[in-house]
């Protein structure tokens, strides 16, 4: 589902076949709030056929993905950026959040139980043991992460130095940073439908 005014897909588990578990839609996140008012996981188009693409690589592992965050409003990047405990792990808003051109998104494996596969460090835990290729965790969870890289690479993403759980697409400047009020019905921090 797309609107006019803005590019971005929205994501859900009866459309792509991942699993949900929106961070900012709780307060159990970097912040200790809750950001967004809707749990919509939004991607940009060009990002939802590479998402659709690492799905199939997943499964062919035994696999799926579950989803922490994609899209994300500028405002939510702003309140992230105020109450991030560590700034290295969060994008100035002046400088701008791939997330906020809907083309990044937070995420992790499941077995086919829909376990979570031990990646050694949680979702956003901002420390060195997030990094890939840190062998301070176990050869499992470095497995685990490689298997991970190796499915969101071979679908079209790029991946960051210091979190596991980030992807993006190459060459964000070609997509622009998109505030809530530019999402329209599809504003996840708006209670609106
Ligand atoms: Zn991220």
């Amino acid at each position: 589902m797309t609107t006019p005014n803005h590019p971005l897909v929205n994501i859900s588990a009866a459309t792509h076949g991942v699993l949900l578990e929106l961070a900012y839609a709780t307060a159990n996140n970097v912040a200790g709030q809750i950001i967004y008012a809707r749990a919509l996981c939004l991607l940009h188009r060009d990002a939802e056929v590479c998402l659709r693409r690492a799905v199939a690589l997943a499964a062919q592992s035994g696999c799926r993905l579950k989803i922490f965050d994609a899209g994300r409003p500028q405002e939510a990047q702003l309140i992230l950026w105020q109450t991030a405990p560590d700034r290295a792990y969060v994008a100035d808003p002046q400088v701008g959040s791939n997330h906020t051109r809907g083309t990044a998104l937070d995420l992790t494996l499941v077995d086919s139980t829909g376990a979570e596969l031990d990646m050694g460090s949680g979702f956003d835990e901002m420390s060195p043991l997030s990094h890939h290729f840190n062998t301070a965790v176990s050869a499992q969870a470095q497995a685990n992460r490689q298997l991970l890289l190796a499915i969101m690479e071979g679908a079209g993403f790029v991946h960051i130095a210091h979190e596991w759980w980030h992807y993006a697409l190459p060459h964000p400047q070609r997509y622009p940073l998109l505030s809530s009020e530019a999402l329209g019905p599809l504003n996840p921090m708006s209670s609106a439908y």
